[in-house]
């Protein structure tokens, strides 16, 4: 499948996103940057402050046309944002098809094939990625996350 990724936020969540993006290209699925031909929309968000919600909010809206005018049949919400207002941004935009929570980040496939609309395990677990991160930062340099949330 072909998935448009987008990583808001911090850093960290960066990581996060860089380490389920390994999981979904290692297991058969690939990376868009064009809108039209996105099957599948996966939003990284941040809720730090009130402009970092309202930009995860605007992203998620302007990602949300997509399920009309292009290609795109599921919509993942993940990161600080969905898992925070995961029943408010349900309620609010029902374009989402998946809310994905900050310590479920190893369910990204589950999330992007299976038929639940929540995946949000406990905010102590430890998440174990099993597959090779991709930096996205150009093979310089990569963040090396030491903390979880902000
Ligand atoms: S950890 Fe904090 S700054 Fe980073 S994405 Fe989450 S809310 Fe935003």
């Amino acid at each position: 499948m072909k998935i448009l990724f987008v990583s808001l936020g911090c850093d960290k969540n960066l990581v996060d996103s860089e380490e389920m993006i390994g999981l979904l290209t290692e297991n058969g699925h690939c990376i868009t940057n064009e809108d039209a031909e996105a099957e599948a929309v996966i939003i990284n968000t941040c809720c730090f402050i009130h402009d970092a919600k309202q930009e995860s909010i605007e992203t998620i809206l302007e990602m949300a046309r997509l399920k009309t005018e292009g290609v795109c049949n599921k919509l993942i919400v993940c990161g600080c944002l969905a898992t925070r207002y995961k029943d408010e941004i349900l309620d609010e935009i029902p374009e989402i098809d998946v809310i994905l929570g900050t310590t479920s980040i190893d369910k990204i496939l589950e999330a992007l094939e299976g038929g639940d609309r929540i995946y949000m395990d406990k905010t102590d677990r430890m998440p174990i990625v099993k597959a090779d991160r991709v930096s996205v930062t150009g093979g310089w340099y990569e963040y090396l996350k030491i903390a979880e949330g902000c």
